[in-house]
């Protein structure tokens, strides 16, 4: 492609990318979108006073301002990457000012040799894209695809950036123009990436929030009854033990009664905390009720499910909730089903679990039932 056209067709996306990005902050007041949009547009000035070159013979526009703008819009974008991550900006705001102002400085005293100033405003660009990949490597959430592309777009970046300093350095007009015309089409991918860096992770938390359950964080009744069928039928295809446990904490009204219903909730929070810890990873505990917990057991046989069901009574018996002074003693009582090798469906797994709860109730609570589904007839 003629390449002032490519460079007019990229300037006018990030000038459109950075007027959408500004929308969606006023839309959504999410910060990062304004350092991005700014970003965008630092860049495509930039753009303008390098393609000014051809034109006007004012290094101190078309070079050392350019170059500084060019600069700029990379920190801007790091800026707005810190932004999203909820990360303290005040410390990299300082580095940026210093990088911005000892670059201005630099690019002052090698205005006159354009190599020199050309290759080292590429080396600080380059800079920046390795903190920016850095910086996205080393987040918790680094398994989203967008942040993947985005660390790859910046290792790119930077190795482009890298060799357009060089082949300026060297001399060699072909490569530096095919790293110019790298870097503007990297730019503006990274630009693409940003909001959809955003997107995914709303789509991702709102997701989660409808699998869970706002009160203890465990899966709540929908994701328990849409994901429990599919790990028997996996558990049952693979000939693996399965057993399910229906939890009920005991007398809860009159703790409710007693200490009120904002003390009842933060024990529901300190019972489903105390289940989480004693459970394993692969287990799926989901809060199906009021004070009603369903669990569904991986890789365990009756007398495992026994074991663990125990255990939970025993430790959360043993752990009551502290308020201020007062310890509120907490007891559950469980009704337990082991699968057994033949395939039940999750509906007449919880009839005989909780009627296993029942029996664990009116024998005096505090206690796990356990039963076999192959003892009950199914239907
Ligand atoms: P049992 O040992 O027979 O299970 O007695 P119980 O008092 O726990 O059972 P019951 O079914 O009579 O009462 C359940 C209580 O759980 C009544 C209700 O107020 C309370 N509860 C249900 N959901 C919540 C909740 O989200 N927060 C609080 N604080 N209490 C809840
Ligand atoms: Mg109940
Ligand atoms: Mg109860």
């Amino acid at each position: 492609m003629h390449l002032p056209t490519l460079i007019g067709v990229t300037l006018l996306i990030n000038l459109l990318l950075g007027a959408f990005m500004l929308v969606v902050f006023q839309l959504r007041r999410q910060v990062c979108f304004r350092y991005w949009a700014f970003s965008c547009w630092v860049f495509v000035l930039a753009g303008i006073f390098v393609a000014a070159r051809n034109f006007i013979d004012q290094p101190w526009l078309t070079y050392w301002l350019a170059d500084l703008l060019l600069i700029s819009a990379p920190l801007l974008a790091l800026l707005g990457i810190l932004q999203f991550f909820q990360k303290p900006l005040l410390h990299a705001a300082r580095i940026s000012v210093a990088v911005l102002l000892s670059s201005a400085v630099m690019l002052a005293l090698v205005i006159d040799e354009l190599r020199y100033l050309t290759s080292f405003a590429s080396l600080v660009i380059a800079g920046c894209f390795i903190s920016g990949a850095w910086l996205v490597r080393y987040q918790p959430s680094r398994s989203n695809l967008s942040l993947h592309l985005l660390f790859w777009v910046y290792v790119a970046h930077a190795l482009v950036m890298v060799g357009q300093a060089v082949f300026m350095l060297v001399g060699i007009t072909e490569w530096f123009h095919a790293a110019v015309v790298s870097h503007i089409i990297l730019t503006t991918a990274t630009a693409l990436l940003f909001p959809l860096l955003t997107f995914v992770q709303r789509e991702d938390s709102l997701a989660r929030l409808a699998h869970l359950d706002d009160l203890t964080q465990l899966s709540n009744r929908r994701a328990f009854f849409t994901e429990a069928p599919l790990l028997l039928e996996l558990a049952y295809a693979n000939q693996d033990n399965v057993s399910l446990m229906m939890i009920d904490l005991d007398h809860f009204k009159a703790i409710n009664d007693q200490h009120g219903h904002a003390v009842g909730d933060r024990c529901l929070r300190w019972v489903a905390r105390r289940l989480k810890a004693e459970l394993r990873e692969h287990d799926l505990i989901g809060r199906i009720g009021g004070e009603e917990f369903a669990v569904l057991l991986g890789k365990a046989d009756h007398a495992r499910a026994q074991a663990i069901g125990e255990r939970l009574c025993q430790r959360i018996h043993a752990s009551p909730y502290r308020h201020g002074d007062t310890m509120i003693a907490l007891s559950i009582s469980i009704g337990g089903v082991w699968a057994g090798t033949t395939a039940r469906s999750l509906q007449a797994l919880l009839a005989d679990a909780d009627q296993a709860l029942y029996s664990a109730k009116q024998a005096g609570r505090n206690q796990l039932v356990m039963v076999t589904a192959a003892e009950h007839s199914e239907n």
